[in-house]
């Protein structure tokens, strides 16, 4: 059996890019008119890709780099029935029916995957488990509580645990029966599959840059070449360009270790903390060995050390299990939204018919499932219950979400001090191999990454997305913008949208 390493967009390994059995793709640009192009294949892409072609739809998927490039190879993979924005928050935001419809969602897209592993057959390590959050003090003890009641409004099976299986000292418990697990990678691998045999067609290392619309039929631009479909879908996670999402959705990034235990005694069960930020902890098996995998210390993108993340992680980890090894560690971006829900359906500000699902939160192995039912039904024309509640165009009602309204001023504040203000000054010289920094040479701003053989890569540390400065990422070897999110690899090349341009080479002459 070959053993493939499915690329993603960092340096660090996650274990789902170990892979197995991949079906290697190619398929020949074509002028034929899709009824749909799907652009993105992550779990939202091919899932959305999958329902529409099994509906009898002509679809084509455009992937950037390769399918798993995204988010959805650096997840950690928890199907749950509870998510990020509690069924309170919900149900103040969006009253009572919102906060229904919402889990019912969450339950929906658990479920389809459920249904997928099993009709298509596919080995994705997907067990059934029980999830357990857990308060260590007294304001953690409300929050509990009042997850508790929202759960219960929403008639989503949850009960208080008085034995928890975690070394973690704590004061009250939930326990969520009927959570899940599963391996992403081998899950996409599996909606490939039954994709392609439906008569899909998958086209990869293919970043679309913009789309126009003429007569109706929507025409998405990579390079020269042109794509012709009834219907778009942005399914890129964040939807490329300046578009609305840059001030509806914040970038953040997350943190997961693949531990081997000295003592073997891995938990069976899915936990979770209320801290702030939080930590989970779960265990899986990977071709017959043992992992724990355990993650959270999540910040805004490009706002925090992930150097010093990983270390809080790994202090974390080791302050409560006998840690043989630390076997994997990556980190991977996801999209927090303004008013706690997701947006699914037509892309504000753009032509009928262009769709996109984004925002959401750490919960994207179901919405992006979800949203994957939900596009398809609204391209067949079919409606669906949830298109008022996750529209992408819905008025928002903030106020009880101020956490998330800071992100703007955020943004804002990069958009200026980035551009006027920064005070790095380093010099080349002092730049060591395998490192990057934004320095000074005669005046001019650069953003410098000096490779092991000690050749220095140049860039304009200017966005291509919204102008504003990229850092240096040093555990995943990227530049990364603390605006919107946007990142590109050592050589300006992107690696997460919204940018869809490359960052501007600096040749000798030019600094
Ligand atoms: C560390 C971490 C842990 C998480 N854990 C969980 C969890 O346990 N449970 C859960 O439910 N959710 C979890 N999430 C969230 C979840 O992983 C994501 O929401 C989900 O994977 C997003 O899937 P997606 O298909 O929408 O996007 P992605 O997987 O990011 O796919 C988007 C794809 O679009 C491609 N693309 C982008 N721009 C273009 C373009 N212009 N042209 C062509 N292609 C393009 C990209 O290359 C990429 O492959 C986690 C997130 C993180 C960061």
């Amino acid at each position: 059996m070959k053993l493939n390493i499915n690329p993603r967009d960092g340096a660090l390994s996650s274990p789902w890019q170990q892979q197995h059995d991949k079906i290697t793709i190619t398929a020949n640009l074509t002028d034929k008119i899709f009824d749909c192009l799907i652009i993105g294949g992550g779990i939202t892409g091919l899932t959305t890709a999958l329902q529409l072609q099994l509906a009898g739809k002509q679809t084509a998927i455009a992937e950037a780099h390769t399918i798993g490039f995204g988010t959805t190879g650096g997840t950690s993979a928890h199907i749950n029935t509870f998510a990020d924005t509690t069924y309170s928050e919900a149900e103040s935001a969006f009253g009572e029916e919102g906060a229904r419809l919402f889990a019912a969602a969450i339950n929906e897209g658990a479920e389809l995957i459920k249904t997928n592993t099993e009709k298509f057959k596919i080995n994705c390590d997907y067990e059934l488990k029980a999830g357990y959050l857990y308060a260590e003090n007294e304001d953690e003890v409300k929050q509990l509580d009042d997850i508790y009641n929202g759960a219960v409004k929403v008639n989503v099976p949850v009960d208080y645990a008085t034995e928890v299986p975690t070394p973690v000292t704590f004061q009250k418990a939930l326990v969520f029966e009927g959570q899940a697990q599963f391996h992403p990678i081998k899950y996409l691998e599996g909606l490939k599959e039954a994709y392609l045999n439906a008569g899909g067609t998958i086209y990869e290392h293919t970043l679309i840059e913009n789309i126009n619309t003429e007569n109706g039929t929507h025409e998405a631009h990579f390079g020269e070449n042109i794509f012709r479909a009834k219907a778009i879908v942005y399914a890129t996670h964040l939807p490329p360009n300046i578009n609305v999402f840059n001030f509806e959705c914040a970038p953040y990034r997350s943190y997961v270790l693949g531990v081997k235990l000295k003592s073997g005694k891995y938990p069976d069960a899915l936990l979770y903390d209320c801290q702030e930020p939080y930590h989970y902890v779960r265990s899986h098996e990977i071709d017959g060995e043992q992992l724990l995998i355990i993650g959270g210390l999540d910040h805004k993108t490009g706002h925090e050390d992930p150097e010093k993340a990983f270390a809080g992680l790994e202090k974390y980890t080791r302050k409560y299990y006998n840690v043989s090894s630390v076997k994997y560690r990556w980190s991977s971006q996801y999209y927090v939204p303004v008013d706690g829900l997701p947006y699914i359906g037509q892309m504000p500000m753009a032509a009928d018919g262009i769709y996109c699902a984004t925002g959401y939160n750490g919960n994207g192995m179901m919405l992006g499932s979800v949203a994957g039912k939900i596009l398809a039904d609204l391209i067949s024309g079919k409606g669906s219950r949830y298109e008022k509640l996750f529209s992408p165009g819905r008025v928002k009602p903030v106020d009880s979400f101020n956490e998330f309204v800071k992100e703007n001023a955020d943004v804002a504040y990069h958009f200026i001090a980035d551009r006027f203000k920064i005070k790095e000054t380093d010099s080349l010289k002092r730049l060591s191999p395998g490192t990057g920094k934004l320095v000074e040479v005669d005046g001019k701003k650069i953003a410098a990454y000096r490779d092991n053989d000690g050749v220095i890569h140049a860039l304009n540390p200017i966005c291509t997305h919204a102008a504003c400065i990229v850092g240096w990422n040093s555990e995943e070897k990227s530049w990364d913008c603390p605006c919107h999110g946007a990142r590109y690899d050592i050589d300006g090349n992107v690696l997460t949208g919204p940018a869809t341009k490359k960052l501007q080479t600096i040749t000798d002459d030019e600094s």
